[in-house]
């Protein structure tokens, strides 16, 4: 009550009074702390058991004899034994049996300090062991000097290294760990010491450079550079050599990897020794072939050529002779001489144009070619044949009468040729042939095709013939009718529609007929494109009213008409004479001495080139301007046309402007 008194009333205390209220205060406040750190500790108390049994390594603690005075739930969960048989029991005793002694003596040196890391399985109550590495730390428990006993479980991390370590001794891919820092060896398969005959002491201390495995072509660095840089070393090829100096190659892959805090490198090299000189024998056999092949094509195409000579010669004679006086015997022999030499020469002719084919060796003049005027022009060459046979050649009339493909006119003529042959020899007779034109859908590379196809009426082509009908001298029965053939026809056809990047195929209904088609790239006509630009009456100078002759020797009918078209509009008082056939161009320069002669190179009789030359032997030509026009001349074949005499040359498709130009310079 002292103090309080004064709430209420005032007093003055005396020293007596203070000292006393002074002890008085300082106990109670004593005797309240005293209460509080009581409570503390036992929350600190608490929270130490928490967290002591809360974590999943091993905790125990023992004395210095080695006897357990505490230990985590963790021991009595995973172990399995109850705090009755783990307290007070020696921490040798969770150990298995025979790992006991081992145990004791690691925990004498722990005792001195020597050690403070074991990792001897502890041992559960069922008998089974759990692999642990164990560090101890001493301190303090209950005020009593104690030792602490840490375990981590590292089952998890021994059942990975096995795993590692299974795949990778039994790889047979050779492996090697490396270390980072000096590229020394930490371990290898053992495909690494069967393959490259290194035992695993001979490779401790030494790296793959100074064991001379790895010369040259893998510098020291690089792996540790491209993983530095992140870039992935992949399947790189390289040469190593064996302790024996055998070579072999290898895809050498390589991963950054860390072995307990080590940085190391792990290479993973596939033996591809065997596959490279397969590959190698392969490429060589390959070339050879290929070689071989190109020879034959050569010797075929060389064959065949000099083999046309004499045929020519033989034929022309038989003629001769068949227009004499003969006797039946004789004329009956020489009936047979035409029969078979022409046989003959079909053979030798089909024969020259695969070999040419397949030589490379065919050169192709590839422009915008009308496709109505050239199936005109072969139905005019079939119909005798057909008349023979009564049979019929119809047209279904397509929509358009203009369309234009993109093809080798002589080429294209002769694969039309070959089918019509084909429709009229294989028909029944009386029967009928049917030539349809179509414009096909625009393709994936956006090009229109025309497709061409020829039906009949014949006996058809069972579906298993099929695929035989373009193989060479396959003739599929056909050579015991009296159906002439030499079964080459439609091996060329396939070439060379290839060959001007067509496409072809055959529909056949047994005993009702057949369908061939072809199809090329649909391409403008070259009047059309110089009409529609609206070149040609934009131009009007005032050398319209020039006089002059041009001779113009071309066998593709729409450069006729595109020339006769430029010419009537821009120099209408230029008289133009054409022709197909080279043979006529010497004679009709003569005749008709224009002021410039424009020469095709690809015509039906001889080539261009040689036209050049009878024009330029000939007296009465050899001083007329000749200028060529081609689709497909190479820079090495019109340097010789200008030094062989020609004066210029324009390219397909002909370009208004130039063609113009060209006239204006020699008329
Ligand atoms: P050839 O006519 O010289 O025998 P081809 O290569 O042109 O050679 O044709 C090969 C074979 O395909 C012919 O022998 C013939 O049996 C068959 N064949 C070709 N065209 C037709 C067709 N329109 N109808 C039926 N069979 C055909």
């Amino acid at each position: 009550f002292v103090g309080l008194d004064t709430v209420v009333k005032s007093k003055v205390y005396t020293n007596p009074e203070i000292n006393i209220l002074k002890v008085w205060s300082s106990m109670l406040a004593s005797l309240i702390n005293n209460q509080r750190s009581g409570k503390l500790l036992e929350q600190t108390r608490q929270n130490y058991e928490t967290f002591f049994n809360t974590i999943d390594d091993f905790l125990i603690i023992i004395d210095r004899r080695g006897i357990i005075v505490h230990a985590n739930e963790t021991v009595y969960r995973r172990l399995g034994y109850s705090p009755d048989e783990i307290i007070n029991q020696s921490v040798i005793n969770i150990r298995p049996l025979e790992r006991r002694d081992e145990a004791k003596t690691i925990f004498m040196k722990m005792l001195k300090g020597e050690t403070d890391f074991c990792a001897i399985p502890l041992l559960t109550k069922s008998g089974t062991q759990i692999p642990i590495e164990t560090h101890v730390k001493s301190g303090y428990w209950d005020g009593e000097p104690r030792i602490f006993m840490v375990s981590k479980d590292i089952s998890q991390i021994k059942l990975s290294e096995e795993k590692f370590s299974a795949a990778f001794q039994s790889n047979s891919a050779i492996m090697v760990i490396t270390r980072f820092a000096d590229d020394q060896f930490v371990d290898a398969n053992n495909a690494f010491v069967s393959t490259l005959g290194y035992s695993r002491e001979e490779i401790k201390g030494k790296t793959l450079l100074t064991l001379g495995i790895v010369r040259g072509n893998l510098e020291e660095g690089t792996i540790q550079d491209a993983i530095n840089r992140g870039i992935p070393m992949r399947e790189i090829e390289i040469n190593a050599y064996s302790k024996s100096n055998e070579l072999y190659i290898f895809l050498l892959s390589a991963e950054e990897i860390y072995i307990g805090s080590e940085r190391c490198v792990l290479s993973v090299a596939v033996n591809i020794t065997e596959r490279k000189i397969m590959e190698n024998e392969l490429r060589r056999a390959r070339e050879e072939a290929d070689q071989a092949n190109l020879a034959k094509s050569e010797f075929l195409s060389r064959m065949s050529h000099e083999l046309r000579t004499p045929m020519n010669s033989i034929l022309g004679f038989a003629q001769l002779l068949e227009m004499g006086e003969l006797n039946a015997r004789q004329s009956k022999g020489v009936n047979h001489i035409m029969k078979s030499g022409k046989h003959l020469l079909d053979l030798i002719n089909e024969v020259l144009d695969i070999s040419r084919i397949e030589a490379g060796r065919l050169s192709l003049s590839l422009e915008p070619v009308h496709v109505n005027t050239v199936i005109r022009e072969m139905i005019d060459i079939s119909i005798p044949l057909a008349n023979e046979r009564q049979l019929s050649i119809l047209i279904e009339q397509s929509a358009d009468d203009h369309l234009f493909i993109r093809a080798d006119r002589q080429r294209l003529k002769q694969i039309l040729l070959n089918l019509l042959n084909n429709a009229i020899k294989y028909n029944k007779a009386g029967g009928s042939v049917m030539i349809k034109t179509q414009l096909m859908t625009i393709d994936l590379n956006g090009i229109a095709s025309v497709r061409i196809s020829i039906s009949d009426t014949g006996y058809g082509i069972s579906e298993e013939d099929i695929p035989k009908l373009f193989n060479p001298f396959e003739r599929i029965g056909a050579e015991k009718s009296n159906t002439e053939g030499t079964g080459l026809g439609l091996a060329v056809v396939k070439k060379l529609i290839s060959a001007m990047g067509g496409n072809l195929g055959v529909k056949s209904i047994p005993g009702e007929g057949s369908t061939f088609w072809i199809e090329l790239p649909h391409a403008s006509g070259q009047l059309e494109s110089v009409e529609k630009s609206g070149i040609l009456t934009e131009l009007d100078t005032e050398l319209a009213g020039k006089k002059g002759t041009i001779l113009y020797i071309e066998d593709n009918a729409s450069n006729v008409e595109l020339v006769e078209q430029i010419l009537s509009i821009q120099r209408s008082e230029i008289h133009l004479i054409t022709n197909m056939y080279g043979n006529m161009a010497v004679g009709l320069a003569i005749k008709h001495q224009p002021d410039l002669i424009l020469l095709d190179l690809n015509l039906p009789d001889v080539h261009g080139s040689e036209v050049l030359i009878q024009l330029q032997n000939e007296e009465k030509t050899n001083k007329i301007p000749v200028v060529i026009i081609s689709a497909d001349a190479m820079p090495q074949q019109l340097t010789r046309l200008l030094k062989a005499g020609a004066k210029n040359y324009l390219t397909k498709p002909l370009d208004v402007l130039d063609l113009l130009k060209v006239i204006d310079q020699f008329i």
